[in-house]
């Protein structure tokens, strides 16, 4: 499509026309969904388009892989089936010997999965304390290949500083890899910060409608290693559907929009519940008692997200709480339009490190004072 280059767009408008999209066909305003499983050749024995099977992609695909590098500022984006099959094919390329680091406390999947490695694939892991200044620079290894940081972490919100853990990990020549599901590219933008891979479980706010899953590995250049983990994805079989990247498309429509508003009213949550009686924290990144907000401040430009906890007086307040909102709706993820309230520690299970008295919120577009007046009721009745 025929992009408007004399105008320097900002990402939200290039994100709700989906790149100026108009069929040209047509002229239908939104694209279409290209199911087929396979792609016919012309009369010299030439692929039509780009695609050939659809293991490896095709159309539908393509265009949201399209959108996503715009946004991200990326050479190349890459979606998968879900966020962990992406991480599981960044992880695929690391042979026995090298060091990876990874945050003690984040996302419990990738953890497991680098748990894995390590027991099963000769694979070298150091889990260090996000919280801690100088943890990660001690992590790291002359082995080290992969840098991985989350930021912020899952579910205490720590924030880490991307452009010194990008020198951190450069210093070794690692790659510096980037959880930023959390902090999607409408407020953190990880590759111009330095970053060498930035990873989205599109699963959350980037389809922002709890009806698809999906991953997404986005690269500063392309290379070698980038070819490397697009064989991977067709040889494990693990690129986005056809139909998911359709609803992806037009849910990263309204990416900014979302966001903004998840932004303003967890702010204003947050801000109503710190000091609350019935509760001993409130961990979110946009309050200045945060030990992360200065560089959050600094890495979040354009709003703190809709990620929070909320840390009871005892587990039992905490169960409480989760099972008597109204409007809150219990259950795990995080991104969607609809606020979700999660007892963590219930859902990660027995190896967790998550205090159990905390609760997990992920406040969606609704009417803020609908939310704070169910979190008050469920409050009010708890032990
Ligand atoms: C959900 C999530 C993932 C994993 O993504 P899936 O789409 O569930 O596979 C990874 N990192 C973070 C921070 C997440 O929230």
């Amino acid at each position: 499509m025929k992009q408007p280059t004399q105008l320097n767009l900002s990402p939200a408008t290039r994100a709700a026309q989906a790149l100026h999209f108009v069929n040209p066909v047509h002229g239908a305003v939104v694209p279409g969904i290209e199911p087929a499983s396979t792609f016919a050749r012309d009369g010299d024995y030439q692929p039509i388009g780009n695609a050939v099977y659809a293991r490896d992609g095709g159309p539908t695909v393509d265009h949201a892989e399209a959108i996503l590098a715009n946004l991200e500022g990326a050479a190349t984006s890459m979606l998968f089936t879900s966020g962990m099959s992406a991480i599981v094919a960044l992880f695929e390329t690391l042979e026995a010997g090298d060091h990876v680091t990874c945050p003690i406390v984040g996302y419990h999947g990738t953890i497991n999965w680098l748990h894995r490695l390590v027991e099963k694939r000769g694979i070298k892991a150091t889990f260090y304390d996000a919280t801690q200044d100088g943890a990660l620079a001690e992590a790291i290894t002359p082995a080290t290949k992969i840098v991985w940081v989350e930021t912020p972490t899952n579910p205490n919100w720590d924030v880490t500083d991307i452009a010194a853990a990008v020198e951190l990990a450069h210093a070794v020549g690692a790659k510096l890899a980037v959880d930023c599901t959390v902090t999607p590219p409408c407020t953190t933008q990880a590759l111009s910060l330095g970053a060498d891979i930035v990873f989205h479980s599109a699963t959350k706010y980037m389809n922002g409608h709890s009806d698809i899953t999906g991953g997404v590995l986005s690269f500063a250049q392309n290379s070698p290693f980038v070819d490397e983990i697009r064989g991977l994805r067709t040889l494990q079989g693990t690129v986005m559907a056809a139909f998911e990247a359709w609803l992806l498309i037009r849910g990263l429509r309204t990416l900014y929009l979302r966001f903004e508003r998840a932004s303003e009213s967890a702010l204003t949550i947050a801000q109503h519940f710190e000091g609350h009686p019935k509760l001993a924290a409130v961990l979110y990144p946009g309050l200045p008692s945060h030990p992360g907000h200065a560089i959050a401040a600094r890495q979040m430009t354009n709003g703190f997200g809709g990620m929070m906890s909320l840390i009871a007086r005892s587990r039992a307040a905490a169960q409480h709480v989760a099972t008597h909102t109204q409007v809150f709706i219990p259950a795990t993820s995080l991104g969607g339009v609809e606020s979700l309230i999660e007892h963590r520690i219930a859902v990660e299970g027995p190896h967790s490190v998550v205090k159990p008295e905390l609760l997990r919120l992920s406040i969606g577009i609704e009417s803020v004072s609908d939310l704070i007046a169910d979190l008050e009721q469920a409050l009010d009745s708890a032990p």
